[in-house]
């Protein structure tokens, strides 16, 4: 049984008041939902407030229940990598969660298969559960390659990590054409590709591990699309990006 996982990627948006206020003001209009898991992943300046203000809100009320992560990290330790933040960092915070290979970060940083599979490995050293972005562009859509783009980011950004360690991985399946766009992929299409990444890693790993695999949906996901996508069998959850900062939309949506 797969509880649905419902993430928010806050982006370069929201500053440290703003986090706080955010959460205090989540916290205040939440409805309780046992089936579900949340978590919000805000700029790495405000996750040491968002750690307490969520702990804080879950110690005042009962049904509030959601998780934080950080965006990105690097894979070593410590040393001289200036501007970066390592996974003990993170651990130390207190962050569950860490968003590897997003496409922003792929396009606009430079990330590699090479360099997400070294992130994974080292978040998954640290137990931080890895959201791992994959998806393909609109040429590659366009082309007919989506399928088989996005599968081989999967076993590159999988190399060498273990049926052990892969249980606690999430992976979002975003488009890169639907990021931002306003323009996401019909539940349809979002759930072939869904399955076809729940197949893959059926042949990497095994049955179980396959079926248990959370798979997330992200781009243009908001209040008026959820509920379909949703219903879809191979899709898990989503990863939200521009509505997740809108206390309201972020609710609506995971009240899905
Ligand atoms: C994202 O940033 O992961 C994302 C899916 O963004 P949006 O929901 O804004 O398309």
């Amino acid at each position: 049984m797969r509880i649905p996982f419902i993430a928010g990627n806050w982006k370069m948006n929201l500053n440290n008041n703003e986090a706080i206020k955010f959460i205090q003001d989540m916290s205040f209009k939440f409805e309780n939902r046992n089936n579900i898991k949340i978590a919000i992943c805000p700029p790495f300046t405000s996750l040491r407030s968002a750690v307490i203000v969520v702990e804080d809100e879950i110690a005042k009320n009962e049904g509030f229940k959601i998780m934080v992560g950080a965006q990105n990290m690097y894979f070593e330790e410590s040393g001289a990598y200036t501007g970066e933040v390592s996974p003990g960092m993170l651990k130390s915070l207190g962050i569950e969660y860490v968003i590897i290979g997003h496409s922003e970060r792929r396009e606009l940083f430079g990330e590699t298969d090479e360099s997400v599979n070294n992130k994974i490995k080292a978040a998954l050293k640290h137990e931080i559960k890895p959201i791992l972005c994959v998806g393909e562009t609109l040429k590659i859509r366009e082309e007919g390659n989506a399928v088989s783009y996005t599968l081989n980011q999967i076993r590159k950004d999988l190399k060498d990590i273990s049926k052990s360690e892969v249980s606690s991985l999430t992976i979002a399946y975003e488009p890169i054409w639907a990021i931002g766009t306003g323009k996401n992929a019909t539940p349809q299409d979002a759930n072939e590709m869904c399955k076809a990444i729940r197949g893959e890693i059926r042949k990497i790993y095994d049955n179980g591990i396959s079926e248990n695999l959370i798979i997330q949906y992200g781009g243009s996901v908001k209040p008026s699309n959820i509920k379909e996508l949703m219903a879809m069998p191979d899709i898990d959850g989503a990863l939200v990006g521009g509505a997740s900062i809108k206390v309201d939309d972020f609710l609506a949506i995971i009240n899905y």
